[in-house]
């Protein structure tokens, strides 16, 4: 399932990177457009029309490129949240952690802070933090 979904997100993000890139493009290629009617006879009000599409158009794609950015780290930092619960099967202690290689269930770590017997790892599981939904740029 996780590596379906990653999948699926660097689709999407190209797929909205090439949309930035194209926008990009036509803004560049509008205001370019815009200083050669600025310096034709009778086309101000065109220069002026071209000069407003191509300043919109890069600042949507480049506030656009920046969330869409924001996003992926934040998805990036998120993604490796694996806990390992420990126990002590004598006095109940629980030590909670980052997953660490080579751990698994009923494996005996090290020994307990209260009563130096040999902890149980009890429990590993993907921590799963709400995430509030967010609308798709476009
Ligand atoms: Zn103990």
């Amino acid at each position: 399932m996780g590596k379906a979904s990653s999948s699926a997100t660097t689709k999407i993000s190209s797929f909205v990177l090439m949309i930035i890139f194209i926008t990009l493009a036509l803004s560049l290629t509008a205001l370019v457009l815009a200083i050669e009617a600025y310096y034709t006879p009778g086309q101000e009000l065109t220069a002026g029309y071209l000069l407003l599409i191509g300043f919109l158009g890069a600042a949507l794609s480049t506030y656009v490129l920046f969330q869409t950015r924001k996003r992926m780290l934040r998805l990036r930092i998120e993604a490796p949240s694996i806990t390992t619960t420990i126990e002590c099967r004598k006095c109940g202690f629980k030590n909670i952690r980052e997953f660490q290689r080579g751990d698994y269930i009923f494996k005996e770590t090290e020994p307990c802070q209260k009563c130096n017997e040999n902890m149980l790892i009890t429990a590993i599981y993907r921590e799963v933090k709400e995430r509030k939904r967010e609308l798709f740029p476009f």
